[in-house]
C-alpha cells in the first residue's frame, strides 16, 4: 500500500548510523573528555541517538579553529564566499529526507510532511545571492574630504540555536555571518542536534574551507555560556528563550562586550475586527498555533476577537483545530502536520499550565489534556476568556494551546494585545484598510499581519523582536547590518 511505500523513504534511514560527533576544523572529533548525552524520540519516548557533548576545551578548540580560518576568509572575494553556500545549499538539497528524518526523531516534527528544512535552503541561496551586497558608502559633505565608511567582518562570531527549527536556526545565523568574511561556531540545542550534523557534513563534502563553520553540541551550561563568555568570540546571536538570552547578554556583558543580537519569545496576539472576512481568519488562527505542534515563537498564542462575532469564530476555531491538528506518528504519517512536542520537560511545562487553568477554574473550550497513552502529544487546546493577568495568557507555553478573549473598542483592544513583556509578531484581521493601518502601526511588534498571521514571514523582510523579544534582525538586506562592524574613514584630499 501507499503507506508502507512512502514508509520505506525514511526506513533506510533507521539502518544508517547517526552522526553524533562535533564538527570542528572540518573533521568530525569526539569531545575531548569523551561525554556524550542521549537524545529521545519523543513519539515513543526511547533513546535514538548518542551525541558528544563539547566541553569547555572543545569550545576553545572550535574557537581557535575558527580564528585560525578568520584571515583567508575574510580576504576571499565575496562571490566566492557566496559560491560555497549556494554548494551548500544544492547539497543539502539531497538529504532533506535524512534531516527530515533526524528531525523526527529528536523533535518530532511529522517527516512526510516537512516544509521547515526545504524553507531553510531558500533563505540559505537567498543570503548567497546577496553576497555582493555588503558594503558601505561615501560622502562629499565634508570640503577637503572624501569620506567613506566600511562594512567589516567581526572576526570570530558564534550562534547559539533552538531546538524547535533545528536546521533554519543554524543556517539563518551561518549565511549572513559567512559571506560578510566571518567565521563561525554555533552551538545546537541539546534537544535536536542531529539534522544540523547535515550542515557539517555537507560543509565538509562541498570543501569549504576548514575552521570556517565549526558545529558543536551541547547545553546552555557549561557549553553555550563558555560561548558567550569566549574572550575570542567577537560577536554571538542567540535564538531562544528570553531567559537564556538575558543570561547570554550578561555573560558577554561581563565577559568581552561581544556584540549580541537576540530572537527570542513571544506571546503573539491576534486581533479579530467585527468585519474580518472569518474564512480567513479562523484557518489564519488554526494554522499560527497549530504548526510545528505550537512549538513556535511567532505562533498567535492570544486571540482577541470582537464580542459580535465571538461564539461564530470560536465555534470554527474549535472544528479547525480538531481538524487541522490531528497528530500522528511523525515517521509513518503521511499527512499529520503535527507530532508530538518535543520532550518531556516541555509537556510537563503543559500539563503545568492545564492544571493551572483547571485550578483557577478556566474556561476549557476543548483539549485541555494528553493525547495517547505514548510519546508526549498535546492535545490542541482552546481556552476562553481568561483573565489577562493568569498566566496562561502572560507566558509563553509552547504548544498547541490558544487562549480566546473577546473585546469591543478598538483602543482597549490595542492596549491588551500590547500589555506584554513580549513583542515579536502581531496581527489582525479587518476589511477597513484604515483600521488595518491605523492598528498596525500601533501594535508593539517586529513583525504586523493584516489579514493573514504567522508563520507569515519572507526571506526579504527583516524578522525580530520589539521589547523583550529580542534586539535585532535577520534575514532581508539589514541581517548583515548585525554581522559586521562599520568603520568610518576620512580622506583629506
Ligand atoms: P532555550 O533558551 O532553552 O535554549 C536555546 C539555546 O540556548 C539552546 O541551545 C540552549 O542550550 C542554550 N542555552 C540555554 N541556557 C543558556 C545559557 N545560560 N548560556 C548559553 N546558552 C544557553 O530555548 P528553547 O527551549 O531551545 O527554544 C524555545 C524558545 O526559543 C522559545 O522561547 C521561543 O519563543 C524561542 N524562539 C525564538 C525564535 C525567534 O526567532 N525569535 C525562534 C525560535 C524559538
Amino acid at each position: 500500500g501507499s503507506v508502507a511505500a512512502s514508509g520505506d523513504r525514511f526506513a533506510k534511514f533507521e539502518k544508517q548510523p547517526i552522526e553524533g560527533r562535533l564538527f570542528i576544523n572540518g573533521e568530525f572529533v569526539e569531545s575531548k573528555a569523551g561525554k556524550t548525552f542521549d537524545i529521545t524520540n519523543p513519539a515513543t519516548e526511547k533513546k535514538s541517538a548518542s551525541v558528544y557533548e563539547a566541553g569547555v576545551e572543545d569550545v576553545d578548540a572550535a574557537v581557535a579553529a575558527a580564528k585560525a580560518a578568520f584571515p583567508a576568509w575574510a580576504e576571499l572575494s565575496a562571490g566566492d564566499r557566496g559560491d560555497y553556500l549556494f554548494k551548500l545549499a544544492d547539497a543539502l538539497e539531497k538529504r532533506l529526507d535524512e534531516m527530515a528524518y533526524l528531525d523526527a526523531i529528536s523533535m518530532g516534527a511529522p517527516a512526510h510532511t516537512s516544509f521547515l528544512n526545504p524553507m531553510a535552503l531558500t533563505a540559505l541561496r537567498y543570503f548567497a545571492g546577496r553576497a555582493w551586497d555588503t558594503h558601505g558608502d561615501s560622502s562629499l559633505n565634508t570640503p577637503g574630504f572624501v569620506n567613506i565608511t566600511l562594512r567589516q567582518p567581526f572576526g570570530v562570531t558564534a550562534g547559539i540555536t533552538p531546538w524547535n527549527v533545528p536546521v533554519a536556526m543554524v543556517l539563518f545565523k551561518m549565511a549572513p555571518a559567512l559571506i560578510t568574511g566571518n567565521t563561525i561556531v554555533i552551538k545546537t540545542s541539546e534537544k535536536s542536534p542531529l539534522a544540523p550534523l547535515i550542515v557539517a557534513k555537507c560543509c565538509q563534502e562541498i570543501g569549504l574551507p576548514k575552521g570556517v563553520f565549526n558545529l558543536i553540541n551541547g547545553f546552555g551550561r557549561p557549553t553555550g555560556e563558555a560561548l558567550a563568555k569566549h574572550m575570542d568570540v567577537r560577536k554571538i546571536s542567540f535564538t531562544g528563550s528570553t531567559l537564556a538570552g538575558r543570561a547570554i547578554k550578561k555573560a558577554a556583558a561581563e565577559s568581552n562586550l561581544k556584540n549580541v543580537t537576540l530572537e527570542l519569545g513571544g506571546k503573539s496576539p491576534l486581533v479579530i475586527f467585527p468585519d474580518a472576512d472569518l474564512s480567513k481568519a479562523v484557518p489564519a488562527a488554526a494554522m499560527s498555533i497549530l504548526m510545528n505542534s505550537g512549538q513556535a515563537c511567532i505562533a498567535s498564542s492570544r486571540v482577541y476577537v470582537h464580542a459580535d462575532i465571538a461564539d461564530k469564530f470560536t465555534e470554527g476555531m474549535k472544528n479547525a483545530m480538531q481538524e487541522m491538528g490531528k497528530s500522528d506518528d511523525p515517521l509513518t504519517s503521511t499527512t499529520a502536520m503535527r507530532g508530538p512536542q518535543v520532550d518531556k520537560l516541555q509537556f510537563n511545562r503543559i500539563m503545568d499550565f492545564f492544571a493551572y487553568a483547571k485550578e483557577k477554574s478556566l474556561d476549557i473550550t476543548i483539549g485541555g489534556d494528553r493525547e495517547r497513552d505514548q510519546g508526549f502529544y498535546i492535545a490542541p487546546t482552546i481556552i476562553s476568556n481568561a483573565p489577562e493577568d493568569s498566566r496562561v495568557m502572560k507566558e509563553e507555553i509552547f504548544g498547541p494551546v490558544v487562549c480566546i478573549n473577546t473585546f469591543t473598542d478598538e483602543d482597549e483592544v490595542l492596549k491588551r494585545a500590547n500589555d506584554t513583556e513580549y513583542g515579536l509578531y502581531a496581527s489582525l484581521f479587518t476589511r477597513d484598510i484604515s483600521r488595518a493601518l491605523r492598528v498596525a502601526k500601533k501594535m508593539e511588534a517586529g513583525s504586523v499581519g493584516v489579514n493573514c498571521s504567522s508563520p507569515t514571514m519572507s526571506f526579504d523582510m527583516p524578522f525580530g523582536g520589539f521589547k523583550a523579544s529580542g534586539d535585532g534582525r535577520e534575514l532581508s538586506r539589514y541581517a548583515t547590518d548585525y554581522w559586521t562592524e562599520l568603520k568610518s574613514v576620512f580622506i583629506a584630499l
